[in-house]
This record gives C-alpha cells, sequence and structure tokens, in this order.
C-alpha cells in the first residue's frame, strides 16, 4: 500500500447489484448507470469498466468532464448523458463528441442551435421539465416556446429524450408532491407529442422513485445510489423488503476502504490526546495513529464516535479528527503492531462497518460519505 488508504471496489457485488435492478425493472427499462460525483466516490475510471462488464450500455454523469471522463474508461462506445453543467466553451465539444445532454431553459436550446449550425452536427438533447423541484427544466409557457424553436429547427437536434426530476421520492413525506410532478410530467409529455415530437426516450426515476412508484419506471430508469449497493434511505429499504418473505438485502456493497497502522503510543492516565481537551485518558491506554483524515473524506463528526476495525475488534476512535490522522483507542489489542490492517469500511473477521454506520454517527447520508472520498485515495479492483 503506496497510499495511506486504499479504496477496493468488487466486480461481484456489481455484478450482483446489476442483476436484482434488471430482474426487478424488466428488460425493456434501459438502466442508465449515474457516475456522477466521480462515480459516488467510487472512481470512475475504475467503475465505469466494472458496469460495462456487468452489462451497463447507458451512463449519466453531472458534467463535460465527467462526461470525458467516462468516454475514456469504456471499451465499447455508448451513449453518455449529461444531467447539469456544460460550460458554453465546451458545449461545442459536447455537440461534436455526440455527448447527450439535457436542456433545462430556452438559453440552453438557442446556444445549442446556434453551434449546431456552424458545426453541422445534430445535437442529443433531452428536454428537461420542471413539474415542481423548481431546481431546472423548463416550466409550461417555455415548453410552448422551446416546441416552437424545435419546429423551427428541426435539421440541428436529435430529440433523445424528455425528462424531469422527482424531489424527493425516497420519502414517504414528499408522496403528494411526487404525486403532483408525475401528473403534471404526462401532460407536458402529451404536449410534446401533440405537438409531433416523439422523444426516444422517456425518464423520470432515480433509484427511489423506481422501486416506490414503478409507474416511474418507463422507458429509461437514471440509477445511481443502488448500483454501488445501497438503498437511497432506510424509508425505500425497508418498502421493498416488508412485501418479502426474504428480509435479507439484495444488495452488496461495491466498495472497501482500508488503511494501516502508523504509530502505536502508550498515554499515561490525566493525559488529552489530539488537538485540544475532548479526549482525556482515564486509564493508561494505547493508542493506534492510521494516516486518514478529513482530508480523505473522514468526517471531522466522527471526532469521539468513529469506529474502526482493528485485529478483529472494533476500536473507538478517540480526540478529534485530524486533516491527515486519527487516533483509536487499543488498549485491549495485546499483539497489536505497527502496519496492521485498520478496516474503515468494510469487514474484518466477524466484524463489519458499514457506510450507514459511518452515516449515523455523523448525521451525514450515504450519498454525503461517499461523495467526500476524494480521487486521490488509491483504488484497485477485485476481479
Ligand atoms: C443523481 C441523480 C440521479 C440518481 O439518483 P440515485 O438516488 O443515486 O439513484 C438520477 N437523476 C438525476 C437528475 C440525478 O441528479
Amino acid at each position: 500500500m503506496h497510499s495511506s488508504s486504499i479504496i477496493t471496489l468488487n466486480q461481484a457485488a456489481v455484478n450482483n447489484n446489476l442483476k436484482f435492478l434488471k430482474q426487478k425493472l424488466g428488460s425493456r427499462v434501459i438502466i442508465s448507470a449515474v457516475v456522477k460525483a466521480n462515480a459516488y466516490g467510487h472512481g470512475i475510471e475504475q467503475m465505469v469498466p466494472l458496469l460495462e462488464q456487468a452489462g451497463v450500455n447507458h451512463f449519466s454523469v453531472f458534467d463535460y468532464t465527467e462526461a470525458s471522463r467516462v468516454a475514456q474508461s469504456l471499451e465499447h462506445t455508448c451513449p453518455i448523458m449529461i444531467m447539469g453543467w456544460v460550460s458554453d466553451s465546451d458545449l461545442k465539444d459536447a455537440i461534436t463528441r455526440g455527448f447527450e445532454f439535457f436542456v433545462f431553459n430556452l438559453e440552453r436550446l438557442n446556444k445549442t442551435f446556434e453551434l449546431a449550425k456552424e458545426l453541422k452536427i445534430k445535437a442529443k438533447i433531452h428536454i428537461e421539465a420542471e413539474t415542481g423541484m423548481n431546481r431546472s427544466g423548463l416550466n409550461l409557457q417555455e415548453l410552448k416556446e422551446a416546441l416552437n424553436r424545435l419546429h423551427q429547427n428541426q435539421e440541428y437536434f436529435e430529440l433523445k429524450g424528455f425528462c424531469t426530476h422527482l424531489a424527493g421520492a425516497e420519502s414517504i413525506t414528499n408522496y403528494y408532491r411526487i404525486q403532483q410532478q408525475i401528473k403534471r410530467f404526462h401532460r407536458m409529455e402529451d404536449m410534446v407529442e401533440a405537438s409531433g415530437f416523439k422523444p426516444e426516450v422517456i425518464h423520470m426515476a432515480n433509484s427511489a422513485a423506481a422501486f416506490v412508484y414503478p409507474k416511474t419506471r418507463m422507458n429509461l430508469v437514471r440509477v445511481g445510489i443502488m448500483l454501488y449497493g445501497f438503498w437511497s434511505s432506510t424509508e425505500t429499504f425497508i418498502h421493498y423488503v416488508n412485501s418479502k418473505v426474504n428480509k435479507t438485502d439484495p444488495l452488496q456493497r461495491v466498495l472497501d476502504w482500508k488503511s494501516q497502522i502508523m504509530a502505536l503510543k502508550e498515554i499515561k492516565t490525566g493525559e488529552f490526546v489530539s488537538y485540544g481537551t475532548s479526549y482525556l485518558a482515564q486509564a493508561d491506554i494505547k493508542t493506534a495513529l492510521i494516516p486518514v483524515g478529513y482530508s480523505c473524506g473522514y468526517s471531522r463528526s466522527l471526532s469521539n464516535r468513529g469506529r474502526v476495525l482493528i485485529r478483529g475488534h472494533r476500536c473507538s476512535i478517540i480526540g478529534v479528527v485530524n486533516m491527515n490522522m486519527i487516533i483509536a483507542d487499543v488498549t485491549n489489542l495485546i499483539d497489536v503492531e505497527v502496519g496492521d490492517e485498520v478496516v474503515i469500511i468494510g469487514k474484518q473477521g466477524d466484524l463489519e462497518i458499514k457506510v450507514s454506520a459511518f452515516g449515523d454517527s455523523s448525521n451525514q447520508l450515504n450519498y454525503e460519505v461517499l461523495a467526500h472520498m476524494p480521487d486521490k485515495i488509491q483504488r484497485t479492483v477485485l476481479k
């Protein structure tokens, strides 16, 4: 291990998760693998080949840079859909390279036509409808205007899709709002078709929506979190598993995160450990220094709360999380040595630290914990 910690990705888990999703969503629904935020912290360059190997042939990203990274990581070309940010200066390259992208306002539509004309290449667009999240997308008025402009510029685009995004399908609290969004979306979809356009795919579902509101699956589902082995929320998992005889989780976590002990130290009763005075040794203790800190995504809110696995035991993080280091209490581990494996996320012996446990003690969402793991951590793949 050259880097201070290492993330291992497991092909078998990816295969398992994809098989489960295909089985549940049916063979007619395209699964677009969402690999934004560096593939939810897993690493685009490592994750894309694993997904491709598992049979994924449609990818979604947030921005142009991620789309380029996906394109470079693919063995075979397949659609890459940008759901968010493309700067005006990248839009030209996005069109040239055949990336699909969301058109979320009229300015973006005009700019697209302007460049497509200049390049003499049809832009591959997804018209995004504003249905109630109030984040991005064309409202009813703007959609009418957009349809006019589409009619005037027929030779400059391919209508790859018509889509929207739901404002929190993972929580029943949002039930009414989601139902309203679905209704509005269908009205707008009817408008598009009434004006003579036939988008190749219609899509609105993320992981949660695909399971909680099956009608939202339509032709394509944009699946992120579940590919990596997590449910969008505990509620979503319970919603699924309640109706099943077998209550075990069908998803498998793709990622493990490990480090090692960098140094050991004996601390006398009455001494403070790490910065400040948040941890006072109540007895003579032994500590292990671990080269992972908040710069690696190990949240500062895990100070005095986190747990790691060492020699098959759960050990407490004591004192505050530093930028590059944490300290664990290893007083009860007789044979502990420098170089011993430290599991931050994953299994060791009979014990396991899940991302959710990590999140529970720091009030972070799974999404957030994952997305905070930086590029600089070394990744390896377990085939
Ligand atoms: C992130 C994202 C998704 C995927 O969401 P998951 O909850 O991870 O499945 C789908 N659609 C859009 C627009 C997104 O931004």
